[in-house]
């Protein structure tokens, strides 16, 4: 083919001049108009643009698409309404793309690629969530673990702690009790050293520094030298160690305690205790005695233990405490006269005193006391004044045997009267033997054998009638026979062989109390047992004191009394009971405590002593016990609050007989 024109050109193509026109321009060839020619080459040059744009490789591959156009024009012949026919124009276009295979395959692919792609970035995040959470149990699963171990060693850690703690405490009690041992054993070697009259010859006397510092002083080492080396070797530990726990103190109570009493028995200041009986409502002053009820509540308010020590205890610890097994010494006889009236019972007492006692005393006989001691060639013989079988059976009642051998004084002018058969009586119910003494025989109408005979009817038999009783005539006016009696009384004596404890504390009973002006309550005491001293504390009855001075029948002063020996005492709280036992105890406090103890008892067992109603005395106990017969009277709380008040009311609510 030759060169065409542009127009022919275009027909051929079945495309447009213009349209021609415009691509020739954009491959870059120059035609010149319509009417232009086109060379073999520009239309080669053309084509190889055009399948460019058309996206076909240059080398000549064949196109990946293909986009075919149809455009078909046609025309309709429309009938109008008013009988004219029109001609309308119709264009139909038509697009139609074509594909090639491969390239739908690889957009397939490519699709395919993408999908398999997301799909397994999916399944990486699905896979590191799933990892991520059995990483969070794992890890949770590893806290709960470590938690229940650490829990557990805490626990074992614990009671490893609490065994090691009481081990130690266990450790320090020992070492405690040890040390106390050790200390005990110290002190008692101390007194021993005291006691043998050396006194300690080393031992620092410090308070609170613990053993094994004693700077001892060695020969050849010079003070300061021994001195450094018992510190260098002992560590200065303080002696006191803190208690860990309060300490709770075991505390005995009798009857009553007094304030002060209690605060020491607790190891409290005495201002602590009165400051707690004062929260609980009851006033106290440090000397007070405060009665068992008062203390146990006090003493459980102050977080200690109460002991309530058993009602006859302190009676108990007084007679074991007299036991002893000291070597028992003869004693000299108590010898009491008895006999019906006016037979000269107080003449024969008068004649011995007057003519035994008051031997080389000048200035006469100053009888000051119920009781008087003769010494005779053969021995001492104690005469009990208070005759009178009223004194003797009311001494009896309270269990204080006295005499150790009754004289029955019967005048023989008289013979057998109802009062020398009561005496008889009364010394058989003692079991005391009895020595006649037929007195009045310097009389005119003395008859000897007839009061034999009298006597023999009351079983009181003489020796020479086949007897064991002496009979002794006497005459107290003239004082024939005194000697022959006397020596009478002895040789009984020696029968009855009548011993007694010499060095011990002095058992006694009281003959007689009184209250003296200016002395205070003066007792007469026959001292039993034991040997009575100035300065002893004692009991006696209901009463305490200590001794302050003693005095024989004729009011001089003595130091000591010893057994069968009678004398006059000073120093009790207040005249005792006749025949009231006599103690000497340990110490004050002690005597204290058993007479108040007493006191209390009487209290409950009948209508309180005068004494024992003042208001000290006055306690809870009285009204459990012994309440009056007005029971409206000393109400606790009346009791409690208003004690002098109380006292009085004790007074006026006594029961009318
Ligand atoms: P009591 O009541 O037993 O104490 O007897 P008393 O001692 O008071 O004596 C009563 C009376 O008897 C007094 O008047 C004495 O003088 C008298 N009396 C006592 N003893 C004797 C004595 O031995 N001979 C004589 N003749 N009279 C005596
Ligand atoms: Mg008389």
């Amino acid at each position: 083919m030759s060169e065409v024109t542009v127009e022919q050109f275009a027909e051929v193509l079945k495309v447009s001049v213009d349209k021609l026109l415009a691509q020739l321009e954009e491959a870059g060839i120059r035609v010149d108009g319509p009417k232009g020619r086109i060379s073999e080459d520009a239309k080669h040059e053309l084509l190889t643009h055009l399948r460019k744009a058309h996206g076909k490789a240059e080398d000549g591959g064949a196109p990946r698409k293909i986009t075919l156009r149809r455009k078909a024009q046609s025309e309709i012949r429309v009938a109008a309404p008013m009988g004219k026919a029109r001609t309308v124009s119709v264009e139909v276009r038509r697009q139609r793309t074509y594909i090639k295979r491969d390239v739908l395959e690889e957009q397939a692919r490519v699709a395919q690629e993408e999908v398999d792609r997301q799909r397994e970035t999916e399944d990486a995040e699905r896979l590191a969530l799933e990892e991520r959470a059995k990483r969070d149990v794992e890890q949770r699963e590893a806290q709960r673990r470590e938690r229940e171990e650490s829990e557990r060693r805490s626990v074992e850690e614990n009671s490893r702690r609490a065994a090691e703690e009481q081990i130690r405490r266990e450790t320090e009690q020992k070492a405690r009790e040890q040390a106390e041992k050790e200390r005990r054993q110290r002190e008692e070697k101390s007194r021993k050293t005291t006691e043998d009259g050396k006194g300690p010859r080393f031992g620092r006397q410090e308070l609170h520094i613990s053993g094994g510092l004693s700077a001892r002083h060695k020969k050849g080492r010079t003070r300061s030298e021994s001195r450094r080396r018992a510190v260098s070797t002992a560590d200065r530990k303080h002696g006191f160690e803190l208690p860990t726990q309060p300490m709770q103190h075991e505390v005995n109570i009798g009857e009553t305690i007094t304030v002060a009493e209690l605060a020491q028995r607790m190891a409290v200041k005495a201002n602590e205790v009165i400051k707690t009986m004062l929260n609980m409502g009851v006033i106290a002053t440090i000397n007070q005695p405060i009665d068992q009820d008062t203390a146990v509540l006090v003493i459980e308010e102050m977080g200690h233990v109460a002991k309530i020590l058993k009602a006859d205890q302190i009676e108990e610890e007084l007679q074991a405490g007299m036991k002893s097994s000291e070597e028992l010494l003869p004693r000299p006889p108590v010898v009491t006269i008895m006999g019906h009236v006016d037979h000269g019972k107080t003449s024969l007492l008068d004649y011995i005193r007057r003519t035994k006692v008051a031997a080389g005393e000048a200035g006469g006989i100053t009888q000051h006391i119920g009781a008087y001691h003769v010494e005779t060639p053969r021995g001492v013989i104690t005469f009990l004044d208070t005759p009178g079988h009223a004194a003797f059976t009311a001494m009896r009642a309270r269990g204080a045997q006295v005499t150790d051998i009754v004289v029955l004084v019967v005048a023989a002018d008289d013979g057998v009267m109802p009062q020398t058969k009561e005496a008889i009586q009364h010394a058989r119910a003692a079991g005391v033997p009895i020595v006649v003494a037929v007195n009045k025989i310097d009389k005119h109408g003395a008859d000897l054998e007839k009061v034999r005979g009298e006597l023999s009817q009351e079983a009181v038999i003489a020796e020479d009638w086949g007897g064991e009783n002496i009979f002794v005539p006497v005459s107290a006016k003239t004082g024939d026979g005194i000697d022959k009696l006397l020596e009478s009384i002895l040789l009984q004596a020696e029968v009855l062989e009548l011993k007694a404890v010499r060095d011990a504390p002095a058992v006694g009973v009281v003959l007689e109390a009184s209250v003296e002006r200016g002395r205070g309550a003066v007792a007469t005491v026959l001292v039993k047992r034991g040997t009575l001293k100035v300065g002893d504390s004692v009991v006696a009855g209901e009463q305490f004191g200590r001794v302050r001075a003693l005095a024989d029948e004729l009011g001089r002063e003595t130091q000591e009394a010893g057994p069968s020996i009678p004398v006059q005492m000073l120093g009790l709280s207040s005249p005792p009971n006749a025949g009231d036992e006599l103690l000497v105890v340990d110490n004050e406090r002690k005597a204290r405590e058993v007479a108040l103890y007493r006191q209390g008892n009487s209290a409950t067992s009948a209508w309180p002593s005068r004494r024992a109603r003042s208001p000290r005395m006055c306690s809870r106990r009285w009204e459990k016990k012994a309440r009056p017969a007005r029971s409206t009277c000393c109400l606790r709380r009346t009791c409690r609050a208003r004690r002098r008040r109380c006292a009085r009311r004790w007074t006026s609510c006594r029961p009318a007989k």
